[in-house]
């Protein structure tokens, strides 16, 4: 680790400050009772954290995490126990097992769709209780008791006390490295793979690895509570990592908000104390015993589900925070006369497009008449449909060609083919020389082929900049790991820089730091091209993006994609409705009907071809 670049955040400095919570919190006087208590809402948090990467951030549901957990602690139990190893090489060992079958696991089940990977979470989660139950060596259903204790610091860990200060420890750098991650290059792939994967795939991000990445750090946070709880006990049985601790893991998770990293320990505390507390008190109300809880802690998850649907944290962030914003705002602003919405940025003004663009690129320069992308006899069936039949066109360095048709004649299926989100059925594609029609999207991007999508494609939830820097994503090296000990500061503050510079260039610098989802579906498009050109493109592929602008936001883009493709020898190919904005725009124009080319030419050639007139106007003159 370079430490140099080594700066503490925010983050690390309540990490530190939480930790001295912790340690002063083991000395208070407290009854043994709420040490143990706390005790296992650390070791539920753990477990909690992980799901909320999985299934808050990168919308994987697993309902199987509580045989992770008990990998951890039957490997650091098996150990210790039968050939006398520490717990700590008992912890290095579970963490090795569970990352290789996390990995295994994950490799097998993360391409599944829809609700087939929660059903595979339940498969395994039942498949590894009851190897856990029928293993000789493990004890079967009994178990395995005599587990030692963790020296820790050269103490022996006998007491809950002094395991409290060992798992807290692990719940809060936990959840710095969590947010640390979340926070830089890989943190803003994860937070795409809700619902952004083909986006992200034409960004040049090989998603699958991200996918498994989340599914074995999720793994990992499992089976380190597993060790911590195993150790603790100093027993342990199969009953602890069965598909019930499973759902209760999830249960959590979601009260808390699955989607907040402060949720998961919100929701390990909840669910514990309403636990502990039904225990007591209905067998009073009801005057007999039996697992009553269950059935009533499951009414009352079911009516604060439909109060906050996104978990108590949620409800915590944005009740606390408006809430603490109107006190403000009565108490201070209002005596000012002040008012709030200049600073929050709300209706921030508009600004233009910088034109002085900076040359951001670090790609060689192909120069006219340098051909950069060459489609030949390009077709497309979409069973008996043909949605693009035998297309052929050549597009030169610092070009612009428009592809222009009614709707339905296949300009959008020709971009897919180009950009690589779908098979071509025949023909070829070269892009720079290369032979790229059998290449996945994230190659073709790799290359330099940036695109924006008809439908726009944006995490609605992430800053308008960090989607812009999800474009630039190839352009950074650095690891998760490096994001988790903040060696990546040096190339996320260049990464900023770059990403600042192509919004200015489509003039969304004032709205940098908004959420991608309060822009106008005009600026959206916008940022669509910006996140293009964080890539770096050589060849920019624009799908209808005028729509949803107004005449002079159509202006100022012609004006910019004109002074892209002069100064920076980008070559753009552009589907657009608007004939005035094409015509004002283009080199070139490419034709469609029906998946057939019919014309191509300069504009005016097009205007006056009768095919055309016939295509758009019926044959009405
Ligand atoms: P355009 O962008 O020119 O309006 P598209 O390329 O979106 O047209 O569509 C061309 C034709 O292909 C349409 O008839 C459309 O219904 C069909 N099509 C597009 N995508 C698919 C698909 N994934 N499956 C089946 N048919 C499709
Ligand atoms: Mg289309």
């Amino acid at each position: 680790m370079n430490i140099r670049q080594y700066s503490p955040s925010p983050t690390v400095t309540i990490g530190l400050g939480v930790s001295v919570l912790a340690l002063l919190f083991r000395s208070l006087p407290l009854p043994e009772f709420w040490i143990t208590l706390a005790n296992y809402v650390g070791l539920y948090s753990l477990v909690a954290l992980g799901l909320v990467l999985l299934t808050g951030v990168t919308g994987m549901t697993s309902f199987g995490q509580a045989a992770f957990v008990g990998l951890g602690a039957y490997a650091s139990a098996y150990l210790s126990t039968t050939w006398n190893v520490s717990p700590w090489i008992g912890l290095f060992a579970g963490l090795s097992l569970t990352v290789l079958a996390a990995y295994f696991l994950g490799w097998i089940t993360l391409g599944l769709s829809g609700h087939f990977l929660p059903l595979c979470t339940i498969a395994w989660g039942i498949s590894l209780f009851y190897l856990f139950g029928n293993l000789d060596y493990l004890g079967k259903f009994d178990g395995i008791t005599g587990i030692p204790p963790i020296n820790f610091l050269g103490l022996d860990l006998n007491l809950g006390r002094d395991n409290f200060v060992l798992i807290w420890l692990c719940v809060i750098w936990s959840s710095v490295a969590l947010s640390h991650l979340l926070d830089s290059r890989s943190g803003r792939v994860l937070k795409a793979l809700k619902g952004g994967v083909l986006m992200a795939e034409s960004c040049g991000v090989a998603t699958m690895r991200y996918k498994l990445l989340a599914f074995v750090l999720a793994a990992v946070l499992a089976a380190l509570s597993g060790w911590l709880y195993a150790h603790l006990q100093r027993a342990v049985n199969p009953t602890a990592f069965n598909l019930t601790a499973g759902i209760g893991y999830l249960i959590m998770a979601v009260v808390g908000g699955v989607g907040y990293l402060g949720g998961a320990v919100v929701g390990a505390v909840l669910i514990t104390l309403l636990n502990n507390w039904l225990q007591n008190i209905l067998p009073t109300l009801l005057g007999q015993s039996g697992n009553y809880e269950v059935i009533v802690s499951g009414i009352l998850l079911i009516a604060l589900l439909q109060k906050s649907p996104k978990g108590v944290w949620h409800w915590i962030e944005h009740g606390v925070k408006p809430l603490s914003t109107i006190v403000f705002k009565k108490l201070y602003l209002e005596r000012s006369k002040i008012t709030l919405d200049a600073g929050l940025g709300v209706n921030s003004p508009r600004r233009q497009p910088n034109t002085n663009i900076k040359n951001i690129s670090t790609r060689t320069k192909i120069t006219p008449p340098n051909v950069v992308l060459k489609v030949i006899d390009v077709c497309k069936s979409f069973g008996g449909l043909r949605a693009v039949n035998g297309v052929s066109f050549q597009l030169k360095a610092s070009q612009i060609v428009g592809l222009i048709g009614p709707n339905g004649a296949g300009k959008s299926t020709l971009f897919n083919l180009i950009s690589g989100v779908l098979p071509l059925t025949s023909g070829s594609i070269e892009f720079l020389g290369n032979q790229v029609h059998k290449l996945p999207a994230r190659e073709r991007s790799k290359l330099g082929m940036g695109r924006s999508f008809q439908h726009v494609r944006l995490i609605g939830q992430m800053s308008v900049l960090d989607n812009v820097l999800l474009g630039a994503h190839l352009r950074a090296r650095s690891s998760w790991l490096g994001a988790i000990f903040r060696t990546n500061q040096t190339e996320e503050s260049a990464l900023k820089e770059i990403g600042n510079s192509c919004l200015s260039i489509v003039g969304l610098d004032g709205v940098a730091e908004q959420n991608a989802d309060s822009l106008s579906l005009g600026q959206q498009r916008l940022l669509e091209i910006a996140r293009a050109l964080a890539l770096d493109p050589v060849l920019l592929l624009l799908d209808e993006p005028a729509a949803g602008l107004r005449h002079f936001e159509k202006k100022e883009l012609q004006a910019t994609l004109k002074r892209l493709s002069s100064e920076q020898g980008i070559s753009i190919l552009i589907v657009e409705h608007d004939m005035d904005f094409v015509m004002g725009l283009v080199d070139e124009l490419l034709v469609m009907d029906f998946g057939n080319p019919i014309a191509q030419g300069n504009p005016a050639q097009v205007r006056e071809n009768p095919l055309v007139i016939e295509a758009y106007l019926g044959g009405i003159d």
